[in-house]
Parts: C-alpha cells; sequence; structure tokens
C-alpha cells in the first residue's frame, strides 16, 4: 500500500510542481502549501492551491492543513477583487464521481464577472424531497 501511494506521488504532476521539476506561475507559497496559475484556467486568474504534502483529497487531507489552503483562498480571493473580479467561486473535486482529474488535493480560486459565461449551477432535475426523506439524511450527515 505504501508502495502504490510512492508510485503515485512519483507520477503526480503537482508534487513535480512542488519539488520545481516542472514549472509554474507561483502565487503564493509558505510551510504548508503552494498557490500557483491553473494551466488551462477557466478565467484569467483562475488560481490552484495545494498542500505540499501529497494528499489524494478531502478525506486524506489533515484538517490544519486544509484551514490553512482556506485562509489563503480568501487573500487571493481579495486579490482578486481589487483587480476587478465582482465575485470568486472556490471550486474543489473529491475523488473521480466529483470530476476530480488531478489526485493531489487542490482548491481552486475562480475570479467571477457578471456574464463571463461560467456556470458551476447544474441543470439537474430539481426533485421535490419529503420532510421524512430530509430527516433521513439529517440523521446520516449530522455532526455531533
Ligand atoms: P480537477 O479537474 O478539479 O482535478 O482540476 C485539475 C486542474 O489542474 C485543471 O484545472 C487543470 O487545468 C490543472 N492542471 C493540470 N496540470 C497543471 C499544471 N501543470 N499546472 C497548472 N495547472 C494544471
Ligand atoms: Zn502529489
Amino acid at each position: 500500500m505504501e508502495k502504490l501511494k510512492n508510485k503515485n506521488m512519483k507520477n503526480c504532476i503537482f508534487c513535480k510542481i512542488i519539488k520545481e521539476e516542472i514549472p509554474c506561475y507561483k502565487i503564493y507559497e509558505d510551510d504548508l502549501v503552494l498557490a500557483f496559475l491553473d494551466i488551462n484556467p477557466i478565467a484569467r486568474g483562475h488560481t490552484l492551491i495545494i498542500p505540499k504534502e501529497h494528499k489524494e483529497n478531502i478525506f486524506e487531507i489533515d484538517s490544519i492543513v486544509l484551514e490553512r489552503i482556506v485562509s489563503v483562498a480568501k487573500k487571493i480571493a481579495e486579490k482578486m477583487k481589487i483587480n476587478g473580479a465582482e465575485g470568486v467561486n472556490l471550486y474543489h473535486a473529491s475523488g473521480l464521481s466529483a470530476e476530480q482529474t488531478v489526485f493531489h488535493f487542490h482548491l481552486h480560486v475562480i475570479p467571477r464577472t457578471k456574464g463571463d459565461g461560467i456556470s458551476f449551477v447544474s441543470a439537474g432535475q430539481a426533485k421535490a424531497i419529503e420532510k421524512t426523506e430530509f430527516e433521513e439524511i439529517l440523521s446520516k450527515l449530522k455532526i455531533d
């Protein structure tokens, strides 16, 4: 298992960026995280924030590191606002079903302006949920 993890890290494009084996447009770096421009941006300034230690997804990442990532996201969002963004999306995918494509945790920070043509709103069917169903979901997801 450990061997498999090392192998994944070896082939991980974001680990290669951290090790400076491949270049990036670096926005921010500290002891725990690195932020850089997305190579295939959906908006000008689209940024990724990643942990320096290889963690695949939200289930693996340490909460302290995740907190740092979120606080860096806020700082970057503020910079985006100063530079003309009217809004910002924070986007994250964990797992194939969630459409994750790079399996090293990353938080997208995406500057938005009115009429930019980007949409994260799913066109899925609005299905009415009964009160009992809400309560059943609640019993599964509620945190103590
Ligand atoms: P996701 O689909 O949420 O896993 O996002 C992966 C993101 O990584 C995509 O937006 C890619 O454009 C971005 N990406 C992949 N390779 C690189 C790279 N070498 N430098 C910067 N961004 C990258
Ligand atoms: Zn990695």
